[in-house]
């Protein structure tokens, strides 16, 4: 059948997937290194979810008010419910000054302050001195903070003259016996040809998987591809129980009103104008952690204390802040609450829900962005060859809950630390190994059946099924019943696959066949996600259970590995969370009961 298809080849040293934040930082240093790179990505590079980002990218810059990077790091591992893995988290937030540094050299037009140094807005779960005080740590541009850096890196990455190719969909990880990464599969849209890239790393930035939800801030082509790639290729993922709820998406559209809001004064509300934050989080208030501040929404709604005629949302007011700082400052949100939602922010509330807004699990690696999976007794044994970034990657910064602003800091900072992890062990032009035989030929295999799918069932009416079924069974709070359940239903939904029906078999810009290859992603991770968060029978960061209302250090303080094979079967495991620094700089941070 892989006949009918004429394979294209090329070789690098470095082939990145993806050109959001993470893919693009990581292409433009494995350039300035000296290596030849090509930068594969599904949609134009511009078009990356990272354009969406609004509120901004955190540092310890201490540009409005006292800060220190190790503040940062207790914030991030409080954040994390303890987690997250301390040397990685030393790691990011130690780098971060110097990487936004570096992003403000490369030509980030930040906001700036009176007296010209980059603007930072307080964003929710920081703190200066260890938990005291509001920290004002989130570096931005107005309300646009991603869509400037994601043409900043692009700007960058074609200077520096990364090869790109563009609107390129890659299919599935060149894999050899031994276990290494050789490369990847890829489908150009344009014309339907099939490239095959040879590479002595290959870099996965592939974005997260939001769509598995049926409410989500993110955008329609953040299926996770490169997660669903390294299931295929045999390979775990890790923590993919834990799923940040945004507590601002406008109710009805999903779209994102950035915690940015409540940084620069708004405040929420319920159907007896209560702040009722007030009495979740005394001290932090509004700007409580994420988890935390949509849990609260959450149990408002069931309580019946939700807003409108069905008290289904919460309202966000910012019609109390000066027009003229929400022009400056929060212009994007204005627009979109005007679109989407019809209110005016300077004289109305916008009406809220928390929807799915991140995903803190992925691809597990090391704090050198080297992909890991456990071999014999190592734990945490590199897997040669790959490596991963950004959102796809779970290294684990972000533990059971990320950080407002700790995702575009971890792009950035990561992004660097793959290529210079690759200056490091790559050679630049150094021979390739021969690749095996059948090279490819998996990826060919399961692009052909999916093209010539004749079941009767279209894709879009198998996604409407699978994200209902997530929103429904594996959301905000969660309990063992509901769970199992869950897991039966989706078993159930995964075998729809099998009734595909595809209208279109060409192979020339077909977004019929790309829908159904991004639907197939998708589903190994609703997989992945339900029975992770069955499994783990605790209550940490934003896995919260009703049946488990407690964190369980004891028996939990550990991440879950999953493997989900072929027939969708899932099989899971764990691995130690790192609770060690990298330096004598900072002591790791203790484990405490995390309030607000
Ligand atoms: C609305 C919104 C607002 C946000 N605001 C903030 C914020 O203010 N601060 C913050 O820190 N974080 C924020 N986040 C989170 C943050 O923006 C994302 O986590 C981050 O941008 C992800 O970047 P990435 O580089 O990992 O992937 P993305 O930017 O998602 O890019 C993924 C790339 O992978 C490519 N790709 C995917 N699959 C394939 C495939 N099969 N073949 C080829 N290419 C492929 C795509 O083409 C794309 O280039 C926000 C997220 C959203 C949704």
């Amino acid at each position: 059948m892989s006949k009918a298809y004429e394979i294209i080849d090329h070789t690098y040293d470095c082939v990145v997937v993806g050109a959001g934040g993470a893919g693009l930082r990581a292409a433009v240093g494995m350039v300035e290194a000296g290596l030849h790179v090509a930068c594969v990505s599904k949609v134009y590079p511009t078009r990356s979810h990272t354009v969406a980002a609004q509120g901004g990218i955190n540092a310890a810059l201490g540009n409005m008010n006292k800060d220190d990077w190790r503040f940062h790091m207790y914030d991030t591992v409080k954040g994390s419910d303890w987690l997250g893995d301390q040397d990685a988290i030393e790691y990011m937030t130690k780098n971060a000054p110097a990487a936004v540094y570096e992003l403000e050299h490369y030509g980030v037009p930040f906001s700036r302050t009176e007296a010209g140094r980059i603007y930072q807005r307080a964003f929710g779960g920081q703190s200066t001195e260890y938990g005291k005080s509001q920290a004002y740590r989130t570096c931005a541009a107005a309300d646009r903070t991603g869509h400037v850096m994601l043409h900043t890196l692009f700007q960058q990455a074609l200077k520096n003259k990364v090869e790109f190719y563009n609107e390129y969909f890659a299919l599935d990880l060149i894999m050899d016996e031994e276990g290494a990464c050789r490369g990847v599969m890829a489908l150009c849209l344009a014309d339907g040809s099939i490239h095959r890239f040879r590479a002595h790393r290959t870099v996965l930035g592939t974005g997260g998987y939001g769509r598995v939800y049926f409410s989500a801030t993110s955008a329609h082509t953040c299926t996770g591809d490169g997660n669903a790639m390294v299931l295929r290729a045999g390979l775990p993922l890790q923590d993919m129980e834990f799923v940040q709820f945004h507590p601002s998406g406008i109710y009805g559209a999903g779209c994102l009103i950035t915690e940015g809001a409540r940084g620069e004064g708004g405040y929420l509300t319920n159907s007896e104008g209560e702040r009722f934050m007030e009495r979740y989080a005394p001290t932090a208030k509004d700007l409580a952690s994420r988890d935390v501040v949509s849990r609260a929404m959450t149990i408002e709604i069931n309580e019946g204390r939700g807003c409108g005629p069905e008290k289904g949302y919460i309202e966000l007011h910012l019609e109390h802040l000066d027009p003229k700082v929400l022009h400056a400052r929060l212009p994007g949100i204005s627009e979109t609450a005007k679109i989407f939602a019809g209110v005016d922010v300077t004289k109305e509330p916008i009406p809220v829900v928390p929807t799915c807004h991140y995903n803190m699990g992925g691809i597990p690696t090391n704090h050198l962005t080297e992909v890991v999976a456990p071999k014999g007794n190592d734990v945490d044994a590199v897997v040669p060859g790959l490596m991963a970034v950004g959102e796809a990657a779970c290294a684990s910064v972000h533990g059971a809950n990320r950080l407002g602003g700790n995702s575009l800091i971890d792009l950035v900072v990561f992004g660097r630390a793959a290529a210079h992890r690759a200056a490091e062990t790559v050679v630049a032009g150094a021979a390739h190994k021969p690749l095996p035989k059948d090279a490819g030929e998996d990826a060919i295999g399961r692009l052909d059946a999916v093209r010539h799918a004749n079941g009767e069932t279209k894709s879009g009416a198998i996604r409407l099924e699978m994200q209902r079924t997530m929103q429904r069974y594996a959301s905000v709070f969660r309990d063992g019943p509901m769970l199992e359940e869950g897991c039966k239903k989706i078993g159930e939904v995964t075998t729809m696959l099998d009734d595909l029906q595809l209208n279109d078999r060409s192979m020339v810009w077909n977004t019929d066949l790309v829908e159904a290859l991004e639907l197939q992603n998708l589903m190994t991770q609703a997989v992945a996600t339900m029975h992770s968060a069955s499994y783990r029978t605790e209550s940490r960061g934003a896995h919260a259970r009703e049946d488990f209302p407690e964190r369980d250090d004891v028996n939990w303080m550990k991440h879950s590995l999953i493997w989900v094979d072929h027939a969708h079967q899932a099989a899971l495991g764990e691995r130690p969370v790192h609770g060690y620094t990298l330096s004598n700089d900072v002591e790791p941070v203790p484990p405490q009961k995390r309030v607000y």
